[in-house]
């Protein structure tokens, strides 16, 4: 079984409209499904005015998980700017059935009060939070030292990390921003943490995931011989006819059948309770 863990829809490139690219349509996403044998997949919401030129709205992932209930899971995601976030995540979780948080892109530091405020919420219902981690949006410094105090800070919450400014700390001589290339130096702070706090989880969608996977195929192995029981296979598919590497990606894995139905879907299922 294969569950993507990471996909958006909504109208998220109203700008280049009718020239540009698209998101994609639910009708679009199942089909893309059905043809890479992709059995399930987390609708998450873009609900922060830095992300991109539109939203995807919490309710809008409700209803097209509504239509193919046995295919989509909805996730929640509210700014933390927004006042009663915490009670939005009570109605949505409760209510509407969502299983996790995010994708989180907000402006604001990753340790900031008003981010804490919903990682409070998302611990108190039992839900996983998705974030990236970039130059601008949920930031933090090498070492990931932000990340690291809410980890410590929030035990019971499960972070899945995502995004260029989380995976280029899998690296020791870590730039911070963009796809870095070339070997992996030890000593990188994804490693560290993942040895220290167990509720740290690697979502592996997007250029970002699939470069830190793919940059230095030695590293890789022991990486995943180290952390299987942490990864969440997922694409990122927000674009209508998107290519998404991670497909090959996972049959090309050399790994046990165990190890592959972990990260295709095994780990999904334990952190969303499906
Ligand atoms: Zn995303």
């Amino acid at each position: 079984m294969l569950i993507d863990f990471h996909m958006h829809l909504g109208n998220c490139f109203r700008q280049e409209y009718p020239s540009g690219r698209r998101s994609p349509s639910i009708h679009q996403a199942l089909d893309w499904m059905n043809r890479n044998a992709v059995d399930m997949a987390a609708l998450l919401p873009l609900e922060s005015p830095e992300v991109c030129w539109g939203y995807y709205l919490s309710e809008e992932a409700v209803a097209q998980r509504d239509l193919y209930p046995e295919r989509f899971i909805a996730f929640c995601c509210f700014d933390p700017r927004m006042r009663q976030v915490p009670a939005l995540v009570k109605t949505f979780v409760e209510s509407y059935g969502c299983k996790g948080f995010g994708e989180a892109l907000n402006g604001l530091a990753f340790d900031d009060d008003l981010n804490k405020v919903v990682y409070a919420a998302c611990a108190d219902h039992g839900i996983p939070y998705v974030f990236e981690i970039n130059t601008s949006f949920c930031w933090d410094e090498v070492g990931l030292p932000r990340l690291e105090a809410c980890l410590k800070e929030f035990p019971s919450l499960a972070f899945c990390g995502h995004g260029p400014g989380f995976w280029s700390a899998i690296s020791g001589d870590d730039p911070r921003v963009g796809y870095p290339t070339g070997p992996i130096t030890p000593g990188g702070a994804i490693d560290r943490l993942l040895d220290r706090y167990d509720n740290l989880w690697l979502d592996l969608s997007a250029g970002s995931g699939y470069n830190a996977l793919s940059r230095d195929p030695e590293f890789t192995r022991g990486f995943v011989e180290r952390h299987w029981n942490r990864m969440l296979w997922a694409t990122d598919y927000f674009i209508a006819n998107q290519q998404i590497p991670q497909v090959q990606w996972i049959r090309d894995l050399d790994v046990s059948d165990e190890v592959r139905e972990a990260i295709s879907s095994g780990n999904a299922k334990g952190l969303l309770g499906i």
